[in-house]
């Protein structure tokens, strides 16, 4: 699947020729045919120390390796502030293994977010940390054979803002049936009229209307959970995206079994306290759901009543990284 056309341009040839000085790749890459050596990809979760260009280090946990066009890269997480991106591996010092104990804010998040037993339907972060009036926006592309809602980002954006936070939750089937509509996406985060967060919904997404919560989505029999999870990441990485922290499951339905693959793989399963199609309400703090895929039109009608009666809500989107910030996050970051 090589979608990367040449519109990308000079912009993502910088961004690389930054990459091997050490500055992170944090948004798109120029990434084409067989520049990722996908039989190189491994789960590493280690903590690590990277080094930028000017000297400075911020601590990071390395959650995979690969090789990319002969030179070995990591994917990784900062501890901080949870803003993943990719490194050459020579820039990364003193790695060790990653302990879940650890008093980061990446770790109290994956921990939190992974605590078994949990609920089938509905695990994994619905809210944020803390009381904030900030809100989280999340868009599923689960597979569909329906047109992609352009008219949400076009609603988002009405206005005042720019570069509006949006996490959209992928799945490589979406990205495989929908080439323009996923140009359509890569121009409008090029265009910084929205703020992409590409977060993992899984490979193929497995549904069947018939059968009952227990073995459906990504409980049905025979699904290969790590192709479902690793191999939707390569997806994303072979199309130059540098996927978030986050992993969404399909119809928010997962096991213990499954929740705890996830941790091991230093992922988080990102729930919803206001998926607008059930009926539920925009909180303050709220990660809201709607589906982008034209499979549940009633959610997108609820929103945008929402954003008619509230407009507010438009000046309230906030980075999904954020959801995990607290009081202590505010007050450091202040003169
Ligand atoms: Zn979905």
């Amino acid at each position: 699947m090589t979608f990367i056309t040449s519109f990308l341009g000079a912009l993502l040839l910088t961004s690389m020729a930054q990459a091997s000085d050490c500055t992170p790749i944090t948004n798109r890459f120029l990434v084409t045919g067989n520049d990722l050596d996908k039989a190189t990809y491994k789960v590493t979760m280690d903590s690590c120390t990277h080094i930028d260009p000017k000297g400075n280090s911020t601590d990071v946990v390395s959650l995979r390796s690969f090789k990319m066009r002969g030179e070995l890269f990591n994917w990784v997480v900062n501890s901080k502030t949870l803003q993943t991106a990719l490194v050459p591996q020579k820039c990364l010092q003193g790695c060790h293994t990653f302990q879940a104990a650890n008093d980061t804010k990446y770790a109290d998040l994956l921990t939190e977010a992974t605590i078994v037993p949990s609920p089938t339907a509905g695990a994994g972060i619905q809210k944020a940390k803390e009381q904030t009036t900030e809100k989280f926006l999340t868009v599923d592309l689960c597979p569909s054979s329906k047109k992609l809602q352009t008219e949400i980002f076009e609603k988002i954006q009405s206005g005042y803002m720019t570069n509006v936070p949006v996490a959209l939750a992928v799945s490589g089937y979406w990205i495989k049936n929908h080439h323009d509509e996923f140009v359509y996406l890569l121009q409008l985060q090029d265009q910084k009229k929205i703020k992409i967060t590409w977060v993992n919904h899984s490979l193929t997404h497995p549904y069947d209307k018939t059968k009952g919560i227990e073995e459906n989505f990504l409980l049905s029999p025979a699904v290969d959970f790590t192709r479902e999870v690793l191999g939707n990441e390569l997806v994303m990485l072979s199309q130059g995206l540098v996927p978030s922290v986050f992993f969404r499951f399909p119809g928010l339905i997962s096991s213990d079994k499954l929740i705890s693959q996830l941790k091991a793989w230093g992922l988080v399963p990102l729930g919803s306290n206001a998926w607008l199609g059930k009926g539920q309400k925009i909180k303050n703090g709220s990660v809201v759901l709607v589906h982008g895929n034209g499979n549940e039109l009633s959610g997108l009608v609820l929103l945008y009543k929402a954003l008619e009666i509230q407009p507010q809500i438009n000046a309230n989107w906030s980075d999904l990284n954020r959801v995990w910030n607290s009081v202590t996050d505010t007050m450091n970051t202040k003169p």
